[in-house]
């Protein structure tokens, strides 16, 4: 073993049960790594170390107990440190969403899919970094710092969970959790060459989640490999009293004993997902990544996705409305960040105004003017009610592909990662970004992104794999099938910090 924080989930979890390591030592290797490099790659917003250690501790008695008592298994993730998004609550930790607004709020709980990884026995590192509110593909809208893709440093990892894609590629952490609205764990992934899944809607509680589009946010799991996805997403899912939207479907077995072969796996190339516009170097890569499947026994059929093209209009009319809803309860009264209103004269009103006119920074306020216009009167049905009418047609193109094949395969992104600043006066551009992940988000499907090879400049390319509703495990299993006869997923980034790494 080279160093522990090569180590990914599962092996973490293999050296603890033989005793070989202990949850102390993983963690005090991950926290004095990012101490060591998370300077260059400013993935971390906010460090828990005291936390962590403790939590490493208690992980590591139980481990002793275990050995002297292996009657009862201990918990599924004890002692496994992981990084969540500075979106989801823990709680007494600072929470800001990458937002101004909130830049010294506390959680006053915790999200209830963080609380069940911990209850898994997970050991929190940190909070990581986020376009604020999730609202991006580059992380460059974080109110904070700008995270760099470990590939090349002169890049975005990606966004809106840049930092906890950046965090794993540059092995700072294991695992992170993510959000996933329009693309948010999937593009990231793909930017950084690390797997990535965003389950179906409704498989994983919102609850802790702060909201930016309702009825399309899901929280999901960033790694370097498909089995630690699965060990990790096996916790966080299911049913939530209180998410009156998660939805009580067993969840299925995601172990990967026994994958091996493809046959009789049916998969779905949508031609509208090899559009005029997308990288060479991407298209080739993922067509060979295709091929890699039906070298494994898959069937591969040409089918239509036909209101493909409509997924970025109708995102972009539904995500602010919901966000410009969500994002209503900042108002300098409840929350975070207050400015004005306690000099005489100083209205309620210009309270509101100066809170969120400096709280919030401008794709936020874009967004809110966005949706606010789009859910006003007169123009609801011309834009809202239509967007929705729409989005059922996206949804039906999902049910009836799904009736000819079991899985999708198609691009996670139209380009590799991107220079800082490329689409940053360009709002246009950086919304299509996320052409090729919007779609499963409308129609709440699940999807999954892993590393497929490279484009010329040395930047990891992503395929993504949609399914029908709550069968995230065919996902997993055919990707696990993939990473079982390729390297992609064990490739280092080059950088020269990492260079001592092997
Ligand atoms: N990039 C998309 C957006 O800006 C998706 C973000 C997300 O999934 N949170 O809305």
């Amino acid at each position: 073993m080279s160093s522990l924080t090569d180590l990914g989930a599962a092996a973490m979890l293999a050296a603890l049960r033989t005793g070989e390591v202990s949850s102390h030592e993983l963690t005090r290797a991950c926290l004095e790594r990012i101490q060591d490099l998370d300077s260059s790659y400013r993935a971390f917003l906010t460090l828990t170390p005291e936390l962590a250690m403790k939590t490493a501790a208690a992980a590591d008695r139980r481990w002793m107990d275990w050995r002297k008592d292996p009657q009862t298994p201990p918990p599924p993730l004890l002692g496994i440190p992981l990084a969540v998004k500075d979106l989801l609550c823990l709680k007494d930790v600072r929470l800001t969403c990458g937002s101004r607004i909130l830049d010294q709020f506390i959680a006053p709980f915790t999200a209830t899919c963080v609380q069940r990884l911990l209850d898994a026995g997970m050991v929190p590192l940190g909070k990581t970094n986020t376009d604020e509110f999730a609202m991006g593909s580059s992380t460059e809208n974080s109110a904070y710092q700008v995270t760099r893709n470990p590939w090349n440093l002169e890049r975005v990892p990606g966004g809106s969970s840049g930092g906890s894609a950046a965090a794993v590629a540059a092995y700072l952490t294991p695992a992170a959790i993510g959000t996933d609205t329009g693309g948010s764990v999937r593009q990231p992934a793909a930017f950084c060459g690390v797997t990535g899944l965003k389950p179906t809607y409704g498989r994983v509680s919102r609850y802790g989640l702060v909201a930016f589009g309702s009825s399309l946010d899901s929280v999901g799991v960033l790694a370097r490999s498909v089995e630690d996805v699965s060990l990790i997403f096996a916790q966080m899912a299911g049913v939530d009293p209180l998410d009156a939207t998660s939805q009580d479907v067993p969840v299925p077995d995601c172990s990967m004993d026994g994958v091996k072969s493809l046959a009789g796996l049916r998969v779905g190339v949508p031609h509208e997902y090899f559009i005029a516009g997308i990288s060479p170097d991407v298209e080739k890569a993922v067509r060979s990544a295709i091929s890699v499947l039906e070298g494994l026994g898959a069937q591969i059929v040409e089918i239509s996705l036909p209101h493909t093209s409509y997924a970025l209009p109708v995102y972009y009319l539904i995500a602010p409305a919901e966000a410009s809803a969500n994002l209503a309860r900042y108002d300098g009264v409840r929350y975070g960040l207050r400015e004005g209103g306690r000099i005489p004269g100083d209205t309620l009103l210009a309270m509101f105004e100066k809170t969120r006119g400096l709280g919030f920074g401008a794709e936020v306020k874009r967004r809110i003017m966005l949706g606010t216009y789009a859910l006003s009167a007169g123009y609801y049905d011309a834009y809202y009610g239509q967007a929705q009418k729409v989005r059922t047609l996206i949804k039906t193109d999902f049910d009836r592909a799904f009736e000819q094949v079991d899985v999708i395969a198609a691009p996670v992104a139209p380009s590799t990662a991107f220079k800082f600043g490329q689409h940053s006066d360009d709002p246009l551009a950086m919304y299509l970004e996320d052409v090729f992940t919007l779609p499963a988000n409308l129609a709440g499907v699940p999807a999954l992104a892993f590393p497929a090879g490279f484009d010329r400049q040395g930047l990891p390319v992503g395929l993504q794999l949609m399914g029908p509703h709550f069968r995230e495990d065919l996902l997993l299993r055919t990707a696990h099938a993939y990473q079982l006869v390729t390297d992609w997923h064990r490739c280092l980034p080059p950088t020269p910090n990492l260079a001592k790494v092997n």
